[in-house]
């Protein structure tokens, strides 16, 4: 059967498909136009954090943009919040157990065996962020403070209790199993960040697990969180990467072939650790004070706009989730991220990207598309995440009943009947952004499922076919001249190409007072060159475990600009064609 647009035919079926895809994989308010300012992970553009005034700030620690801390004793994080907040766990120690009736256990980390060495660091956290001068980072202390040999005096790491959903199955306590905060650091505009080791030993939470986490799952974690961030994809960050001669045994395959790795520790931090997982233990436990006191310091910290007195402000905090988790599934989608694992332990309540485990990044364009070779169902596949956020959500509305009223459960309802819409709405802005459309149109729509229609078709690579096209000149299009574009190369072999590129230069043309120079400027500013594909990552890991560490740096360099044509990336084949052995990578839990 053909639908007819534009002069243009496509068989319905599969374009149904895709548009489904789409859709059930596709609200905003925002207009595009004005998404560039307000991209960052910074919460403000959420309106979460409560603010306060720089100069009280800068007053209050003595610091400013061009005074960084030279030493690391001149720095400290501190838990006296989170610890006053909330009751700590009563029993002592790392020996796994079941924990009840508090929020956070008190853990010391494990110190890694064996020289440690500096194998990444970012100084866009270091002396953005935590105000410390990159120097410090040379030092014997820091190394074994960003992997857990060394606590700053006042310290007192804590593991976070908390449960969650796995692969559709409440899966009871999980909680930080090898992770440690360190503490909330203030930096220099007011914005609290709390810290966290990943990798730093047994805690209460450990269940089975050594504590520890290895190379490869590291300079995974490090890398990636840093290039989401500048891909402006909302997501937690990675300050160090420190990696030992500790031997740890990964089956990493779970086909019986254990091997001896090496333990890392990835120092990473994020506005709140909290997660959908953190309020369903609650919940599910019958623990309902505490649940509305985690609750009330989470909205008090970090939704500004909710009023603490507002009798509805559960239900206000569950419609910004459910809002934000839309858009931030959205901005997965835009650049190609399947996470891998969207258990509801791994789904923040500030809608960031956390946890980064078998992540991947599409290449070529497949819905269908599972970068976790230990999902087996495909329940994660990059097409569900947006069906798996609505059932993630579903799981936080049945953690948070208990303190909603009835009338307060109806409207939570309809508020998430809302979330695909909300998500429909942003996938539809942020892919009319890749094609660089300006105003709406009725068959925009049908313009982007075409083009990702035959994106499916041909295999072409999904960040490069809209890179090239707005790299591409109108005129050049129009003359079919691909050489040198190889993912549009790819594209125009389908036999609807020409009706689709018609299409989409008539769509352009009646943009007025659109020069075609802005257009590929804005789109070039949405669509990467690079991204952290997966056999990029794979050999600076191999290099990473030979104790070569240049690699790390150089993709770190490169994705820190991934909208910008850089000279090296291009000489390590970073926009070409991914070699052939890409394929046969496979990425798992194991980490
Ligand atoms: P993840 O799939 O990495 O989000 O982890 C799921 C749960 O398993 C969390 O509670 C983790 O803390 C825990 N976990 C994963 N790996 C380990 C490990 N090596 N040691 C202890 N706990 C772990
Ligand atoms: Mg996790």
């Amino acid at each position: 059967m053909l639908a007819h647009s534009a002069g243009t035919s496509v068989e319905m079926s599969s374009v149904h498909t895709v548009l489904v895809f789409a859709l059930v994989a596709a609200v905003s308010v925002t207009p595009v136009y004005a998404l560039e300012s307000c991209q960052s992970t910074d919460r403000d553009c959420h309106g979460h954090d409560k603010k306060t005034s720089p100069d009280a700030i800068r007053s209050r620690w003595n610091v400013n943009a061009s005074n960084l801390m030279q030493d690391l004793d001149q720095f400290s994080v501190s838990c006296t919040k989170l610890i006053d907040a909330f009751p700590l766990d009563e029993v002592d120690g790392n020996f796994v157990r079941t924990v009840k009736n508090c929020i956070f256990s008190k853990s010391i980390p494990t110190p890694l065996k064996g020289p440690l060495r500096l194998a990444a660091v970012s100084k866009d956290v270091l002396e953005g962020i935590l105000n410390v001068d990159m120097a410090v980072t040379q030092s014997e202390e820091f190394l074994h403070y960003a992997s857990g040999g060394k606590l700053l005096p006042g310290s007192v790491p804590l593991a976070h209790r908390y449960g969650g959903h796995q692969f559709g199955y409440w899966a009871g306590q999980l909680g930080d199993g090898r992770a440690h905060s360190l503490g909330q650091y203030t930096d220099r505009n007011g914005g609290i960040w709390e810290l966290q080791l990943k990798g730093s030993g047994k805690t209460p939470y450990s269940r089975s697990g050594d504590g520890r986490a290895v190379i490869r799952s590291s300079v995974r974690e490090f890398l990636c969180s840093e290039a989401m961030h500048f891909l402006h994809v909302p997501t937690s960050r990675a300050a160090s990467l420190i990696v030992s001669d500790e031997p740890v045994m990964r089956d990493q395959f779970y086909n019986g072939n254990v091997n001896t790795e090496r333990g890392a520790v990835v120092l990473r931090l994020a506005k709140s650790w909290f997660r959908i997982g953190s309020l369903e233990i609650l919940s599910q436990s019958g623990e309902i004070d505490l649940l509305r006191k985690l609750l009330n310091f989470v909205i008090d910290e970090h939704f500004s706009s909710i009023g603490s007195d507002d009798p509805d402000k559960y239900l206000v905090f569950y419609s910004t989730v459910v809002n934000e988790t839309a858009h931030l599934i959205a901005q997965w989608m835009s650049v190609g991220f399947a996470h891998g694992v969207c258990n509801t332990d791994n789904f923040s309540l500030l809608s960031i990207t956390i946890d980064y485990g078998p992540f991947g990044f599409m290449e070529s364009y497949n819905p269908d598309f599972v970068p976790n070779t230990s999902d087996d169902e495909g329940r994660y596949s990059i097409g569900a995440q947006a069906n798996v956020g609505l059932f993630n959500l579903e799981k936080l509305l049945t953690a948070l009943s208990p303190v909603l009223t009835k009338k307060q459960q109806k409207e939570a309802n309809v508020i998430l009947k809302g979330y695909v819409h909300i998500y429909q709405m942003r996938f539809h802005q942020l892919f009319k952004a890749k094609l660089g459309l300006l105003r709406d149109e009725e068959d925009d729509g049908y313009l982007i499922a075409f083009l990702l229609k035959m994106m499916e078709d041909t295999q072409s690579d999904f960040t490069m076919t809209f890179r090239q096209l707005g790299e591409v000149s109108a005129q050049r299009l129009h003359n079919g001249n691909f050489t040198q574009m190889w993912a549009l190369e790819d594209l125009s072999s389908h036999r609807l190409f020409s009706d689709w590129l018609s299409m989409y230069l008539l769509r352009l043309g009646r943009q007025q007072n659109d020069h075609d120079l802005d257009r590929q400027h804005r789109m070039n500013n949405v669509n990467p060159r690079y991204v952290l594909r997966n056999w990029m990552a794979e050999s600076a890991i191999k290099k990473a475990e030979m104790n070569d560490f240049s690699e790390v740096e150089l993709l770190h360099h490169i994705l820190s600009s991934p909208f910008v044509t850089q000279e090296t990336a291009e000489e390590a084949g970073y926009a070409a064609r991914p070699p052939l052995w890409a394929k046969r990578l496979k990425v798992s839990c194991s980490s």
